[in-house]
């Protein structure tokens, strides 16, 4: 029997988001690709140059960001569970909102979906305001964003840091 229209089709192409700002961050983004890449019925397909930004809402060291495009079979709760545990074992704690952190992974886009439940907010809801994620999601989407949209985060420092 066909599922609701609103199931996704699996495999879904997500995008997602990362970023790190304590400890080696560069070596906790490198992990955190390779580990997507185990997760069950997931392919990394593309990931984007590394980024280096400016903490945005918060204090503490620059970050490093990153966006990732993943083929996965695994459903959009199940693969925010797989990110979160993934976040666990980078030794990621929240000692209070926006506090620097060893990793961190959000769903940026799951296909053409709309999800809005309590754990759950796809796209994601502060996508179009942070320029970290922005700018490596249009190097790998070139024209997925309007000049409009990329203007409105212009004044945030980020800077292009080349191949990993
Ligand atoms: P953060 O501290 O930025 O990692 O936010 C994590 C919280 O945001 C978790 O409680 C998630 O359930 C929630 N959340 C809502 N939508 C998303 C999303 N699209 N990607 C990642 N986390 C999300």
């Amino acid at each position: 029997m066909r599922g609701r229209v609103t199931d996704p089709v699996l495999p879904a192409l997500a995008w997602i988001g990362l970023g790190a700002n304590l400890g080696d961050a560069r070596a906790a983004l490198a992990g955190a690709v390779q580990a997507m890449a185990r997760l069950p019925g997931t392919d990394v397909l593309r990931v984007s140059s590394l980024y280096r930004s400016a903490p945005v809402d918060a204090t503490g060291p620059d970050y490093l960001n990153a966006v990732a495009a993943l083929r996965t079979a695994l459903a959009p709760q199940a693969l925010l569970q797989a990110l979160q545990a993934l976040e666990q074992a980078a030794g990621r704690e929240r000692p209070y909102r926006n506090a620097p952190r060893t990793l961190d992974l959000d769903v940026l886009l799951y296909g053409d979906q709309s999800i809005a439940t309590p754990t759950l907010t796809v796209p994601h809801p502060r996508l179009w305001e942070r320029a970290f994620v922005l700018r490596p999601l249009v190097e790998l989407r070139p024209g997925w964003a309007t000049p409009e949209q990329l203007q409105a985060v212009a004044g945030q420092r980020i800077e292009c840091l080349g191949a990993w």
